[in-house]
């Protein structure tokens, strides 16, 4: 075949561009991005010429359908790129899927500050300027049980902040065991060096002994640190120095004690049936001088890291220059503040904070939800087998990293379709769902997924089982 027919036939950027429905598509998406769309759309046809991939005929085919690709293609990229996904892995606090939901109730609010003027850093009693952590102080403290709070960024830049207030350029002890990266991107030392603190680690893997710390003390020794492993257990041959004994250690030799505990538990998990995990409470009851958390793990706010302790050294970091660089902006306070104020009350805040809710969330409640789905799938699809099975959840977000919670989940299974080609397939729905698979069977966890994206899970599998596509 002779390219050069082929190459004539190759549509011209102005020509494409003064079609009516281009015209139409310009006035509703840039200029550039439609013409960038529209030179990529020719190129590729190009390409296949090259490539042997055409002849008159299946080209003119594809000459024809530039303008909808075009079309589909310029559309897709003014698209938001970050959006609504359905979570249907069971981990509740999964860090790729945007940690701990914020409750319609709790984005009223957010709404409310954020949409209007707000006090920020207004004092309304003295008509003056105010601080921006005042608002949030007082229910950390209530809470809590400490002297004084502040919140930055996360509870990486909490432990940064920390560090660099209380240890810049001296010495910091911390346990081997404890030296953990968290996440990928949170790595202890690392964060320790960024500090400008100096790490002296002590101890083995697997055992750090009173004594250890003891040693290691010395005139550069500006504090302790002690890490919650949390997505990470040693088990057996193990001892750890227990935060009673670490506090003791801290006060005899006059240096202060700072825990990062990770996931910020607020309310003790284990009268729910879940693995104890240490609360912000206990530890400040220990006599730690400084614990900080995540404000979207086990809490189930927003990003932020939270700061309670001694109110001499908050205060310092208060007036630490590196506050400014990760301070926290006013959706961060106004959530913050609505989800605390659920935990005034137990009950609302298992009802109302969806992290607390998803976890505590009865088999009962999973099986009604399970039954339910089931049906709504089995009536309409005759390609795929469906079965109720036991499974089991994870919390996620590093917290309680060996707890498993009974669950219930839709175990799906196919002789006709790989169930990875499914799994791809709702992922590229226009409310991508993301599930599990194992050993060619992919399962939905009912304890992730709301009731009210029933149906666009039924919408996503009529998608992801089309026949034609
Ligand atoms: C998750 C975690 C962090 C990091 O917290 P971010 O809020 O994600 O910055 C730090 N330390 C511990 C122990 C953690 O579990």
């Amino acid at each position: 075949m002779d390219k050069r027919k082929l190459f004539s036939k190759l549509p011209k950027v102005d020509d494409i561009l003064s079609n009516k429905k281009i015209k139409d598509l310009i006035e509703n998406i840039p200029r550039d991005i439609v013409v960038e769309t529209v030179r990529e759309e020719i190129e590729k046809i190009r390409k296949g010429i090259l490539e042997n991939k055409y002849t008159l005929d299946n080209l003119d085919e594809d000459v024809k359908k530039i303008y909808n690709s075009i079309i589909k293609r310029s559309n897709i990229k003014i698209n938001l790129k970050l959006k609504k996904v359905i979570n249907a892995t069971g981990t509740v606090i999964h860090t790729n899927l945007g940690r701990s939901l914020i409750s319609e109730e709790i984005m009223e609010n957010i709404k409310e500050v954020s949409s209007n003027y707000s006090n920020l850093e207004y004092d309304l009693d003295k008509g003056m300027r105010g601080s921006r952590y005042s608002h949030i102080e007082d229910i950390i403290k209530r809470i809590t049980g400490a002297e004084a709070a502040m919140v930055v960024n996360n509870n990486a830049a909490a432990v940064m902040l920390v560090l660099s207030t209380i240890a810049k350029e001296k010495e910091v002890v911390v346990s081997r065991g404890e030296l953990v990266e968290i996440g990928g991107s949170f790595r202890v030392p690392d964060v320790m060096e960024q500090s400008g603190a100096k790490l002296v680690d002590v101890g083995t893997t697997n055992k750090t002994h009173n004594s250890d710390y003891e040693t290691a003390i010395g005139e550069e020794t500006a504090a302790l640190l002690k890490v919650h492993t949390s997505n990470y257990r040693i088990v057996g041959f193990t001892k750890t120095v227990e935060l009673d004994d670490l506090v003791n250690i801290g006060r005899k030799y006059d240096v202060p004690v700072i825990e990062d505990i990770g996931s910020g538990v607020l309310i003790d998990l284990s009268k729910y049936g879940l693995q104890y995990e240490p609360t912000v409470q206990e530890s400040l009851k220990a006599g730690v001088d400084i614990v900080t958390f995540s404000g979207d793990k086990l809490l189930g706010g927003p990003q932020g890291g939270i700061i309670v302790g001694k109110k001499k050294y908050i205060d310092k970091m208060k007036r630490n220059p590196l506050t400014r660089a990760i301070r926290v902006d006013k959706f961060t306070i106004s959530a913050l503040e609505a989800t605390l104020k659920l935990y005034l009350n137990e009950k609302d805040a298992l009802k109302k904070i969806p992290t607390l809710n998803m976890i505590t969330q009865s088999l009962n409640k999973l099986d009604e939800k399970a039954s339910k789905l089931y049906g709504m799938l089995e009536s309409k699809n005759e390609n795929i087998n469906l079965e109720i099975v036991d499974q089991y959840s994870q919390v996620g977000g590093g917290a309680m990293p060996l707890e498993e919670i009974p669950t219930k989940a839709i175990m799906i299974y196919s002789d006709e379709i790989n169930v990875s080609v499914i799994e791809n397939k709702l992922r590229e729905f226009k409310i991508p769902i993301i599930t599990r698979i194992y050993k060619d069977r992919m399962y939905l966890d009912l304890r992730t997924i709301n009731e009210k994206d029933f149906n666009n899970i039924v919408d996503g599998f009529k998608y992801a089982l089309k026949q034609d596509k």
